[in-house]
């Protein structure tokens, strides 16, 4: 899609596909993908049939007899393929994911640049057999072999990165795809299917758009062998639920409501800054972003006045306006929520509205970074994964009993300590119910590292040599010496 093809008011007629059988197909039916930035339909998405699915399932299956026979070496050399053409096409899905997410356009030319780099790096990892015992009368090894056909849901927040992982990771352990993205920012997926047809054998990886119930008959369809989903819990419980019909092997990727513990020993200003860009990025729709702060009770007026600041300063508009560091949210439902979760924080006799506390007066999905003091921890804002723009700050005396209020949540997906105290730090960190916690930093993602959630934030890892074993079947060989 070129910049002429989009009109003055940022529609346009391109015609996206999906990709089923490495071949381009429309559907019957399409649905209008909005704008956030202005809260208008601006393009025409294809939402695939049942019978679609049943062809993309038909075709995955019979290409993962030749795909899965290929060395890694093999796939990689295709997954770098696939990386070096995204990269050539990465401006232009760049301008997609902020027309369909609405989030500054340097920050889509980001999530596209670790689109390739996740696909590479990914693609270098490789499951190697374990030898479990080698005594002169048994040999016995574990091998991983692939699973078969996978079913990629993906959400809509970080819509081509997070898809990219699932591409990297379904396809380098020979497992073939279909791949459904969320249908609010479906766009820039069926772009990246576009650009693999000239690059993967057809059948290998097909990329379907269409609603929740197309999910969910993936979810069930019995010629797909396993699920890797990231999105809500609520919407991950009941994947799980469709997936046991088959006894699908599942992944689910979850959401979070990340504390950040700050220590007394912290400059304030430096802190700050850096948590605050861990709360905001991404207008806070990061399952991993802060959604909570514990500060000392001694430093909380300060820290509330940095927080204050930083919140006032952020430049918010449309991600195509120069020098716009956060956009709108990304669709009318999740504005609502974060609406009705502001609304019932302002109710709260506690609740002091530091900073924001009011949408912007113009169309589209704009609020203010908002920033909130004194609550109790039984308000929904604390208690909620709220995804979007309020920040709580919220007070504390003792450290232990910070610990036990970060803990207390039945989502674990990460957290963080900060303080110029490492070995104090990670102490604290091994005492938090979360699968990653980092000291002196929040959001980040590798490729080599496994990720996940305790508790309700998820089921198994992605990401690392955990990560691809989790698209495998484990296979024990056991072999007598004489
Ligand atoms: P969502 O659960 O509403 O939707 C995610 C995907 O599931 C979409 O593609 C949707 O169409 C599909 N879907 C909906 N109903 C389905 C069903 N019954 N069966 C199968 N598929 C179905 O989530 P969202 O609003 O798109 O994403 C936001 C959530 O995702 C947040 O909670 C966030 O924390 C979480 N998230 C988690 C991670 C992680 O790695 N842990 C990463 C990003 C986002």
């Amino acid at each position: 899609m070129r910049a002429d093809q989009i009109n003055d008011s940022g529609e346009t007629s391109y015609k996206f596909t999906h990709t089923i059988d490495g071949k381009a197909e429309g559907s019957d039916k399409t649905f209008g993908v909005i704008n956030p930035a202005t809260g208008a339909v601006f393009a025409q998405c294809p939402d695939a049939s049942r019978e679609q699915l049943e062809r993309a399932v038909a075709t995955a299956r019979r290409a993962f007899k030749d795909w899965s026979r290929l060395s890694f070496a093999e796939r990689r050399g295709y997954l770098h393929r696939l990386a070096a053409k995204v990269r050539e096409r990465a401006e232009e899905i760049a301008a997609v994911i902020t027309r369909e997410l609405g989030k500054p356009l340097s920050n889509s030319i980001r999530e596209m640049a670790g689109t390739a780099a996740s696909l590479e790096q990914m693609a270098n990892l490789e499951v190697k057999d374990e030898v479990m015992r080698d005594d002169g009368k048994n040999r016995i090894t574990m091998s991983f072999r692939p699973m078969g056909v996978v079913g990629a849901i993906a959400p809509w927040n970080v819509p081509v990165a997070l898809a990219s992982h699932k591409i990297a990771q379904g396809l380098i352990t020979g497992n073939t795809l279909v791949l459904k993205p969320s249908p609010y920012t479906p766009l820039s997926t069926l772009l990246v299917g576009e650009i693999s047809r000239e690059v993967l054998p057809p059948g290998v990886f097909n990329v379907i758009a269409g609603g929740n119930d197309l999910g969910q008959w993936i979810t069930e369809h019995p010629g797909i062998d396993k699920i890797s989903f990231t999105g809500s819990v609520a919407t991950g419980k009941r994947v799980m639920a469709s997936s046991a019909g088959t006894l699908k092997r599942v992944t689910l990727e979850l959401g979070g409501n990340d504390p950040a513990i700050m220590l007394d020993d912290v400059d304030i200003d430096t802190m700050t800054a850096k948590i605050f860009g861990g709360a905001f990025a991404n207008c806070g729709q990061i399952c991993m972003a802060v959604k909570r702060v514990y500060v000392p009770e001694k430093m909380y007026e300060p820290v509330l006045e940095s927080f204050a600041k930083l919140a006032g300063a952020l430049r918010v508009g449309d991600g195509f306006e120069p020098d716009v560091q956060m956009g709108p949210l990304q669709n009318k439902m999740q504005y609502d929520k974060v609406l009705d979760v502001l609304e019932d924080t302002k109710r709260r006799p506690e609740a002091r509205i530091v900073a924001g506390g009011n949408t912007l007066n113009r169309p589209g999905y704009f609020l203010q970074p908002t920033i909130i003091a004194d609550l109790k921890d039984d308000a929904r804002l604390v208690t909620e994964e709220q995804f979007g723009p309020i920040l709580p700050v919220l007070k504390y005396k003792d450290l232990d009993d910070a610990i036990a209020r970060a803990n207390d949540t039945r989502m674990g997906l990460c957290a963080s300590v900060w303080t110029n105290d490492k070995k104090r730090g990670a102490e604290i960190a091994a005492r938090i119910e979360a699968g990653t916690v980092w000291i002196n930093h929040h959001v980040g993602s590798e490729a080599d590292v496994p990720f996940g959630g305790f508790k309700e934030s998820g089921m198994g890892r992605e990401h690392g040599v955990m990560g691809l074993q989790a698209y495998m079947e484990a296979q024990v060989i056991n072999v007598p010496a004489a």
